[in-house]
């Protein structure tokens, strides 16, 4: 395709996305605040379900792994002792012409702006740092206002609890601790829709593991991590691994590989998996001065673990997904989502809303599947049966039943399938079972 054309799906699945309700600027009615988005209803049940099948495949598919739900404020020490308030930090470049601010190394960004200028030699700052931790007073009194900061990213909140978390289960080395929440960066350029926000989730898990086997697990990690997204229906050709330069790996990462995707503005890493070796429980032993290691009782010796990262962004996640299952097939829009991840698991119309017999009949469908499903189930009886389809496909929903004069005689549906468009008829009390088979 060419960048034209892929801008013009950007734009699309952007347009899609306000006009169904899947995500929409923030504080829009206010001029909007950059970097911040807001989750509609169809989109916070797809933010949701990507998030449900994380938990599922590292807590619930797993004896090894647990979770925890960690505060957003922690106290500041925890920023000095990662490393945070001294290194986190992006370099920051400044155009002499119009003083606006970009990112040093984002040199495709520089360039566009360059040419923005129509010839003008644009001379820029020299690359200052520039932390991308936000600030915030906590406390009542003015003058004795603590500053704290919005966490940068999830993953302390894991390590302060890992002597918390070893003591309250029966874990044991090699175990891990996963956890989802919102993490904050004062990014320079927010911008690519949802792709960098100064406000977004992050879904990670946290492995702590004897030093001789971080290398093993590590290659483990990176191989299950690519297999889930791949597993949830992401096209195998638009993954791929990216491994850091050493100039460009984080201050507390030994290896690091990005699972990026081929997104309309490039190659984009939306996971990265770090080997953090013992660089946070090291730090926080020295900072909190509490003893952090770890006794191996079959070795019968002590010893700071490794920790091997699996840190994914929920909403990076959400907008390749979206971009991958967006499809257009002759008239129609459709977003062919793996049925979990669907907002909505199934349609339910009657043929013709004017028609008492048949829409009760549909009621009493749509409440059924509504209560064996467990899951979001839409109903439709606006306009004609075409349109109805063409609405559910432009926001995945892997199948639409109806209801018609055939159902009143003999307890059959229609159920017609988003993805090949055909339709089957199956009895009402087989419905159920062939939308949980999808879910399966
Ligand atoms: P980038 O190089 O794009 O700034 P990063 O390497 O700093 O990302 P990490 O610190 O490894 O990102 O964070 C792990 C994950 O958190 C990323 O892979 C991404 O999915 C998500 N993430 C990080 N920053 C943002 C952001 N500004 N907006 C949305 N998601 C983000």
């Amino acid at each position: 395709m060419t960048s034209n054309n892929t801008q013009t799906k950007l734009e699309k699945i952007v347009a899609l996305s306000k006009r169904r309700g899947f995500i929409y600027p923030g504080s829009e009615i206010y001029g909007g605040l950059a970097g911040t988005w807001d989750y509609g209803p169809l989109g916070v049940e797809l933010k949701n379900n990507i998030k449900r099948e994380f938990w599922k495949s590292m807590v619930y598919n797993r004896q090894d792994v647990v979770g925890l739900d960690a505060a957003i404020l922690m106290n500041p020490k925890v920023w000095e002792a990662s490393g945070h308030v001294a290194a986190f930090t992006d370099p920051l470049v400044e155009c002499k012409i119009c003083n606006e601010r970009f990112r040093a190394d984002h040199k495709e960004e520089l360039t566009e702006h360059e040419t923005s200028h129509k010839g003008k030699k644009v001379d820029w700052t020299e690359p200052k740092k520039f932390n991308l931790l936000v600030e915030a007073k906590l406390g009542v009194v003015e003058d004795a206002k603590q500053k704290v900061y919005l966490r940068g990213e999830i993953t302390q909140g894991v390590h302060v609890n890992f002597k918390n978390v070893l003591s309250s289960t029966r874990q044991q080395i090699p175990f891990g601790i996963a956890q989802i929440g919102k993490a904050f960066r004062n990014e320079i350029t927010p911008g690519n829709f949802t792709f960098r926000s100064r406000e977004f989730e992050q879904m990670e898990l946290q492995y702590y593991v004897k030093p001789e086997e971080a290398e093993k697990l590590y290659k483990y990690w990176k191989e299950e991590r690519m297999k889930w997204y791949m597993s949830l229906g992401m096209t195998k050709e638009k993954l791929r691994f990216r491994q850091h330069e050493e100039n460009e790996r984080a201050h507390y990462a030994k290896d690091a590989w990005d699972i990026e995707y081929d997104s309309p503005f490039g190659w984009k890493e939306f996971e990265g998996i770090h080997n953090r070796g013992d660089w946070d429980l090291s730090q926080h032993q020295k900072h909190s001065g509490q003893d952090l290691t770890y006794f191996d009782q079959q070795e019968d010796k002590k010893y700071l673990p490794y920790i091997i990262e699996t840190s994914g962004g929920v909403d990076r996640a959400t907008l390749f997904f979206l971009i991958d299952a967006y499809a257009e097939d002759g008239d129609r829009v459709v977003l062919k989502l793996n049925p979990k991840l669907a907002p909505y698991k199934a349609a339910v119309f009657p043929l013709l809303a004017n028609k008492p017999d048949l829409v009760a009949k549909a009621k009493e469908v749509y409440e059924n599947l509504k209560s064996t499903i467990q899951n979001p189930i839409s109903w439709d009886d606006r306009g004609n049966i075409g349109k109805r389809y063409l609405s559910q496909d432009e926001i995945g929903t892997p199948v639409c039943i109806t209801i018609d004069f055939q159902t009143l005689q003999d307890d059959t549906v229609t159920i017609r399938d988003r993805d090949t468009t055909k339709q089957n008829r199956v009895k009402i009390k087989d419905v159920s079972s062939q939308i949980e088979e999808k879910l399966n």
